[in-house]
Parts: structure tokens; sequence; C-alpha cells
């Protein structure tokens, strides 16, 4: 046990020493402190057979992902005099002893609004407050504060971006100056008998590793966010011209927009900082574009969907949500299954599905075309289900952002103009009007000019006909010609 004044830093999302508020209050004035990392089983499922049975847990690429954030972490923390203490467990149980045995004072974290952190924060909270420990657990994952947004309209949610833009203004948060960095942290004190670790590797969580070829190309981490966040925004013109949903989905080399889900999904990235950096730009041209399209606005809709999701009870489901129609959804599996495993016979389609099991990460458009493929657009399958799949692939996987935009997509909230549909051929044609993004992500295709003879191609084919027939020839047999 540690003397001297000592504070736990809980490190959950944001993983980070930038603009860390809970961070910088746990070293502030503390003779020791502790930088935590908590692996929890509650997150991981390795089987891939758990998959095939539906399973949400995280998948290969997003833990890969935590994992170098967390090795990332851990240097950056070693750079200021400190280093990461991984342990492992059902989350308040491994607090409660740490909290114990190293005689913390001084309890950090930052506010998550997530229901299951939300019952988690609420149970440590207790144990804390019981035992005379301080806690801090500042906002800082967003721009805005969600309570303080939902205050303002009534005790609701606005449900609108366009009110929730009035309603928020300018964000007093967000644009207060962030505090200069930390050059050192209080040394960690003795860790006693606490299982503490190093992070692991991902075998040693029990995900079998694929290929390095075969990998994402994101890597996680605080420095490769700020590299990735400082090279988008050296384009000032590329800024400030931005324009969602303009913008190519297939585009590969360079995607069309700047891959910085994952980054602030764990907090890797302030998105206070980045708001920030992207002000900074605008003020420096003579025109910029202006949200809900704008990059800014980009973020302000990542707020809207936290503040919908954070005061709507059971958000994440039809049944009992009172801002999500009630649609009598399908219920096949054959047909998810169909779409989950990229094979619907559409290449558009099972190209961008692809992309998702060996990327984890889609372009909006795509996610747009694939998720109302599955919904109201053609399958006419639940959107709990897709979203299902989503959360298990996603590196930036969210828990506010997925459901609320397969609320949208399926028109079961926000968006209610149904019959505004992507055609899972024409749209595909739009973008990638060569087929080059279909055959990177279905090399199996690259044959299908020159050997529509094979035996692959047939079957591909085959099973678009199949589809097609369930589908009662919405495409016609020319659409399917026309595939090749
Ligand atoms: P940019 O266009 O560069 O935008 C910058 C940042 O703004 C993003 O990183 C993101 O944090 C935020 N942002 C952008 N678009 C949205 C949006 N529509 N809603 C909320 N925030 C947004 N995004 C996630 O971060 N996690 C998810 O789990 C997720 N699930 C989705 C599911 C579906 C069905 C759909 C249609 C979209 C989903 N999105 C999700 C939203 C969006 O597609 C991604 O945020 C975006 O494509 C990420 O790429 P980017 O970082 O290059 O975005």
């Amino acid at each position: 046990m540690a003397s001297g004044s000592s504070s736990l830093m809980w490190f959950r999302k944001g993983l980070r020493i930038h603009d860390n508020p809970a961070l910088e209050y746990a070293a502030r004035g503390s003779d020791y402190l502790y930088p935590v990392f908590v692996i929890d089983p509650h997150y991981m499922e390795p089987d891939p057979n758990a998959f095939s049975s539906g399973s949400r847990r995280a998948g290969l690429n997003r833990i890969r992902f935590l994992l170098e954030s967390l090795v990332d972490l851990d240097l950056n923390l070693q750079k200021l005099g400190s280093r990461l203490l991984v342990l492992n467990g059902e989350p308040s149980e491994v607090l409660f002893r740490c909290l114990k045995e190293w005689n913390i004072k001084k309890l950090c974290f930052e506010f998550d609004t997530e229901p299951y952190y939300q019952a988690l924060d609420n149970k440590v909270k207790k144990y804390a407050t019981a035992a005379g420990i301080e806690i801090f657990s500042p906002v800082s994952h967003t721009l805005f504060n969600p309570a303080d947004i939902i205050q303002k309209n009534g005790g609701r949610p606005p449900l609108s971006y366009q009110s929730f833009v009035k309603l928020a203004g300018e964000p007093s948060w967000a644009s207060s100056p962030i505090s200069t960095e930390l050059t050192s942290l209080p040394p960690v004190g003795s860790v006693g008998s606490c299982p503490i670790s190093e992070v692991p590797t991902i075998e040693n969580l029990g995900y079998e590793d694929t290929e390095e070829d075969d990998r994402t190309p994101f890597k996680g981490g605080e420095s490769e966010a700020l590299r990735r966040m400082r090279e988008s925004i050296a384009n000032k013109e590329w800024v400030a011209n931005f324009e969602k949903p303009k913008g190519d989905p297939s585009s590969l080399v360079k995607p069309a927009t700047t891959v910085l889900s994952p980054y602030l999904k764990f907090g890797c990235l302030s998105s206070r900082y980045f708001y920030q950096c992207i002000q900074e730009v605008q003020r420096n041209v003579k025109r910029h574009t202006f949200p809900p399209v704008s990059l800014l606005g980009q973020l302000l809709w990542r707020d809207f969907f936290y503040t919908v999701a954070f005061g709507t009870p059971n958000f994440d489901q039809m049944k009992e949500n009172r801002i999500c129609k009630q649609i009598p959804w399908k219920n096949d599996d054959d047909l998810l299954r169909a779409w989950r495993d990229a094979r619907t016979g559409f290449p558009w389609i099972d190209a961008i599905m692809i992309q998702l099991q060996k990327w984890g990460w889609m372009h909006h458009l795509a996610r747009h075309c694939v998720a109302c493929f599955l919904t109201r657009g053609d399958l006419f399958v639940h959107w709990e289900k897709g979203r299902d799949v989503f959360e298990r692939l996603l590196i930036d996987s969210d828990w506010s952002i997925n459901n609320a935009n397969w609320l949208w997509l399926s028109c079961s909230s926000f968006f209610y103009q149904y019959n505004r549909i992507y055609s899972p051929i024409s749209f595909g044609k739009k973008y990638d009007p060569n087929g080059n993004f279909i055959r990177h992500f279905l090399p199996i295709l690259k044959v299908v000019d020159h050997d529509l003879a094979s035996k692959e191609c047939k079957q591909i084919l085959y099973e678009a006909y199949q589809l097609n027939k369930r589908l009662n020839g919405k495409v016609s047999e020319e659409d399917l010609k026309s595939l090749g």
C-alpha cells in the first residue's frame, strides 16, 4: 500500500493523454497515480461460431485496434514517468480490490452515457462514496453534455438535428481552451498483490489472428489518431469544401472521409480537440461549408445521436422504444445470413459486406446501402439483426451512433421516406463504374468478364437469381445480366 495520497485513473474510452480532464485531475496533487485499464470479459467473444449464432460482442478487428491503442497509451504514459496497469475481470470487482489495496483517495474516469456503463458506474460510485473516496467523472467524450441539452428541452431529447443544433448553440466546453500538454505524471505506487499484467496479445484473449495482408489498414492508438487528424486537416481546401453525403464510397486508396471514427469511438482522439482544429481551418479560409454537411457538422451528428440515445429508454430495441416505429419485420435467418456472409449475389452489397469483415470500416454511403438493403429496401429483415452484425464487426462500433443510424436507415425513426431506396445495382455502378471496388473485395469477380463459364461465377449468379426470386422479381433479368 502506498503511504502518500494516491489516485486511480480508470481508462475505458478516452484512451489518450491529450485533452483528458479525468487524467489531469487524477494527477493533480497526488503522490502516486495508478493508471488502470480493465479487460472486461463482457466485451469479448473470440469464438467465431458465436458470431454465426448472433453474438454482438467485439470481433477480431476491434479487439486488435483496442490492444494497439492500449500499447500506445502505455508508451505515452511511460514517456511521462508512468505506465499502464492492465487488469482482468468484472470491472467493479477488480476495482474494489485495487481501491482498497492501494488506499486510493481519488477515483477519476470519463463519464459514459451507455446503459452498460451507467449501471457499472453507479455500482462503483456507490462503493467509492461509502469508502470516502473522492470521485471525478467529467463529460469529455462528446462536445456537449447530453444531460444539459435534454434539460434545456424540458426533459426529453430533441429528435431532429436542426432542433438539436438550435438548442445546443455554441458548445462552451468544446470552445474553451484545452489545457497545456502534460509533461510528467506522478509515479505508480506499489501494486501489492493485485494481479497486474502487460497489455495482452490478441492470442492471449483467445482470438485467432489473420495474416498480415488480410488485416484492416487502420491501426489503433492516440499517436496514429493525431497523425491521421493532422494529415486530414492539413488539406485546408478539402476541410473547407467537405460536404456529406458527397464523396465516393468506393474510394480505396484514399477514403473520401477522415476515417477518424474508430479513434473517436475509443477516445484516442478528443472530439473537442478535433472540433477546435476544424474551427481553426475555417477561420483561415474565405468560404467553407456548414452543418449538417460540413466536417464540423459531422461531429454535431455524433453529439446529436449521443443525446437522443442517452435520453431514450430502450433506444437499442424496437419494442418499448417510444421513438421507434413498430414494423412487422420478417424473421428470416436465411436472408440475414446471405447478407451477413456476403452471399446476396449483388456484387456491390457483397463487396461492402466483405469490406466490413476485412477492414471493420466502410464509407457512410456504403453503410447506407447495405443497411437499406437488409431492411426496408429489399430483404425486410429486422434492423436489430443488422445492428448486431455491425456491432460485432465495426472497429468504430459505437452503441449510440450505430443504433441511431440503424433506426434512421430502416425508417424506424428520424427519417421516414421509406420509398427513397438505394438500388443495389445502379447506385454501385454510379460510383464504381469499372468495378474496381467490387473486384478488390470480391476477387472471384475478377474473372467474370473473361470467364463467365467459371463454376464460382455461375454459383454467384445462380445465388443472385435465387435471391431475386425470393424478392418477388423486384430485380429484372436485365439487371441480373448486367452484374458481370
Ligand atoms: P467523417 O465523415 O470523416 O466524419 C467525422 C466524424 O463525425 C466521424 O468519425 C464520426 O465520429 C462523426 N460522424 C460522421 N457521420 C456520422 C453519423 N452519421 N452519425 C454520427 N456520427 C457521425 N459511426 C460510428 O462512429 N460508429 C458506428 O457504430 C456507426 N454505425 C453506423 C451504422 C449505420 C447503419 C450507418 C448508416 C452509419 C453508421 N455510422 C457509425 C456513422 C458513419 O457512417 C461513420 O461515423 C462514418 O462513416 C465514419 O467515417 P469517418 O470517420 O471517415 O467520418
